[in-house]
């Protein structure tokens, strides 16, 4: 089976871990950053090597670099425009990529003026890419208490509403796992469902499935990672007959010692249980990896076999913050390859 071949679909894919190397490269030197490499070979080695990390927390610190480096518009297209141009010629069909507009004020920029960048660089990569499509969900973060930043939280959520069938497609929760309880940001998805914004959210990655009972608790229709779920089979039957779609990030899960081993990964025994989930890299660049080396762990290493890549492609489309007939061409696609 040529996994490459199959029309891929990521759903969780965050946009400054997927900045490649040259782009990076180039925007340190055009900006004098000093990189902590001689040479651009050099400097892929050094990315690839910090690709495993102690815990969750280390691994968000390692978004510095690519933070301080998409502070200004034009960095903020040329990034998006790169990413999503490597996924287009990676072989991917449609993917939603996220971002969290109030981490890129730090150089003036607002909320807004970050997501119009992001949205100027997705029509870039879309015009180069006429058989691509690519949908943007706007990331309210966890960096503490909730109470620090819900301001900053809600009016990302504002924004979603404003640019929705403009590029954008959705609202998710980032950030640091275990500070405060998940259920302290309510708020946040409360304001998503009022304003009819599809949302997902990060739970039950370094925490466990009390974080998917709260995130299930806000109406969200996808969670971000959510494998933790095996741990409390009573939550499934809810996660199942509401549709919910786990995206599952393996290598990611590796990397953060949230999973032993992609041999312990209970994603397979997840799916065959019936609950829907599709398979992301999270961050194609800080983790060293991308979607036809996920599926490879995949068949290699966690027991999917072929069909169940595909199962879990056509879960990934039908669980796009897409308009139905958008969705069912997506799947058309999906079930007309040939493995
Ligand atoms: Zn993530």
């Amino acid at each position: 089976m040529e996994l490459s071949s199959l029309p891929m679909i990521e759903l969780h894919l965050h946009l400054d871990g997927a900045i490649p190397p040259e782009t990076m490269w180039d925007l340190a030197n055009a900006q004098g950053l000093p990189l902590p490499a001689a040479t651009l070979d050099d400097f892929r080695r050094w990315l690839a090597r910090t690709s495993d990390c102690a815990d969750v927390n280390t691994y968000l610190a390692r978004f510095e670099l690519p933070l301080q480096l998409m502070q200004t518009e034009e960095s903020i297209v040329r990034v998006t425009r790169d990413v999503l141009s490597v996924l287009a010629r990676q072989g991917h069909i449609y993917d939603e990529v996220r971002f969290a507009p109030q981490l890129h004020k730090r150089a003036g920029l607002t909320q807004r003026q970050a997501v119009e960048a992001v949205l100027e660089g997705r029509r870039q990569a879309l015009a180069e890419h006429p058989d691509y499509d690519a949908g943007i969900l706007l990331c309210a973060m966890c960096i503490g208490p909730e109470t620090v930043n819900m301001e900053e939280n809600l009016e990302t959520v504002r924004l979603a509403k404003d640019f929705l069938g403009q590029g954008v497609v959705g609202t998710d929760l980032a950030g640091a796992e275990g500070i405060v309880p998940l259920r302290n940001f309510r708020p946040v998805f409360d304001l998503a469902r009022e304003l009819h914004v599809p949302a997902t959210c990060h739970a039950g990655d370094s925490q466990g499935p009390d974080t998917i009972r709260d995130a299930l608790s806000f109406g969200v229709t996808r969670i971000g990672h959510g494998h933790h779920i095996f741990d409390d089979p009573s939550l499934w039957d809810e996660a199942i007959s509401r549709g919910v779609t786990l995206e599952i990030c393996p290598t990611s899960n590796i990397q953060c010692h949230t999973q032993p081993s992609y041999r312990a990964h209970p994603a397979k025994k997840l799916l065959d249980a019936g609950l829907r989930l599709c398979i992301n890299t999270d961050n194609m660049t800080l983790a060293a990896v991308n979607l036809p080396d996920e599926y490879r762990h995949c068949t290699q290493d966690m027991g999917f076999t072929s069909d169940d890549l595909k199962k879990t492609l056509v879960y990934a489309a039908e669980a796009a913050f897409l308009p139905e007939e958008k969705k069912k061409a997506l799947i058309a696609r999906v079930k007309n390859a040939e493995l």
